[in-house]
């Protein structure tokens, strides 16, 4: 009688990793990490998903969020990769100011 062939993996080999096989024995996450690094790190977990939120650059983000960075990349004539780069060291700033202020002297 032949061997039964072996079951397929159901789920990446990745560490700590549950999802759906992608190449070989990896999700898709997992197979870039190889192909990248070389190496498979455990892949930290989403924010979780709250309502009333929409997809923006690859960034899940509250719809007003999303349709003032589009507003000022519009403004600006630039991207809203630019105009979320913006935000992001306009918020930098602000927190390296407040960290001067608190720090002691
Ligand atoms: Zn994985």
């Amino acid at each position: 009688m032949p061997k039964p062939t072996p079951e397929p993996p159901s789920h990446c080999d990745g560490p700590e990793c549950h999802r759906p096989i992608y190449a070989g024995t990896l999700c898709q996450t997992h197979h870039r990490q190889r192909l990248l690094h070389g190496t498979l790190e455990r892949i930290r977990p989403y924010r979780r998903r709250r309502e009333d939120t929409v997809k923006l650059a690859g960034l899940r983000i509250p719809k007003p969020c999303a349709e003032l960075l589009q507003r000022q990349a519009a403004e600006r004539d630039c991207s809203v990769g630019a105009a979320i780069a913006d935000a992001l060291e306009h918020w930098w700033r602000g927190e390296v100011r407040r960290s001067r202020r608190t720090r002691p002297r």
